[in-house]
């Protein structure tokens, strides 16, 4: 492993030309779309489902309101918010990847959702949308694979209205160490192999374990997120930390 410089980036724990990893990471989505909704269910044993509808309960979403499902993919927290904020609301769901998307579309039409859905290929580091145009960014699972965090965060808290607030749902750092040595077993042992027996693709699996220690842990993401303007930045560990909800608000 080397240390990222300016022109470089991780893709994993290899270190890339900054500009290579979005093509990296676009071969990793295209490759396990197909796959994705059911390998993220026997990986967590369900467990992102609960994931999913915590960030929704600290959302405060409301009938009517306008939501961003940043990094969106097949769709499990547009859905969510699709259905409460109703026939008067709308949902974004924007993903860079076409295939997400596609199986994302696929998925939310099956259950009859697409009416106040609206899909949008987009990169987040630049995303396509006035300013001041939601009242709530949820990015789940994302953040991650951007290349440019900063920048990401940066646009999010452009086009969020002045009183709307970001949840970025993602890994993070367990609190403790037991619990990080049996993650680490599984990640690395097991995730790779169940990636290959599932979606027959363990390097996009191995991809997970390294990209999810390598994402900034919790404090380090909340001093992001001020850094990009947020405000009364918090975040809820999850699952012993595995996972944490960070919210902010735009004042
Ligand atoms: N949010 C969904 C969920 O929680 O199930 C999908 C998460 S999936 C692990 C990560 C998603 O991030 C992929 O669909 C990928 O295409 C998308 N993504 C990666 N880089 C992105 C970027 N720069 N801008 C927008 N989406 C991106």
């Amino acid at each position: 492993m080397t240390e990222p410089t300016h022109n470089t980036t991780d893709f994993g724990y290899k270190t890339v030309p900054a500009a290579e990893k979005v093509s990296l990471v676009a071969n990793v989505f295209h490759s396990v779309a197909a796959k994705y909704d059911m390998m993220n269910d026997v990986m967590s044993l369900g467990i992102h489902r609960l994931w999913k509808r915590f960030t929704l309960d600290c959302s405060g979403v409301r009938p009517g309101q306008h939501v961003l499902d940043l990094a969106g993919g097949t769709g499990d927290i547009a859905a969510l918010f699709s259905r409460r904020v109703g026939a008067n609301g709308k949902v974004v769901l924007a993903d860079i990847n076409e295939s997400m998307l596609n199986v994302g579309r696929d998925k939310l039409r099956d259950l009859g959702l697409i009416n106040n859905i609206e899909f949008v290929q987009a990169n987040a580091e630049a995303l396509p949308f006035a300013d001041n145009s939601f009242d709530i960014i949820s990015i789940g699972f994302g953040l991650r694979n951007v290349t440019d965090k900063a920048a990401a965060l940066k646009s999010m808290f452009r086009v969020l209205k002045p009183g709307g607030r970001l949840l970025v749902l993602e890994f993070s750092k367990p609190e403790q160490q037991w619990l990080s040595k049996v993650y680490d077993m599984y990640s690395f042992k097991l995730l790779p192999v169940m990636g290959q027996l599932i979606a027959n693709d363990k390097e996009s699996y191995q991809y997970l374990a390294e990209s999810i220690r390598m994402h900034p842990d919790q404090e380090t993401l909340k001093t992001m997120m001020a850094e990009a303007g947020f405000s009364e930045v918090s975040y809820h560990n999850l699952t012993g930390g595995i996972v944490a909800l960070h919210r902010g608000f735009k004042f």
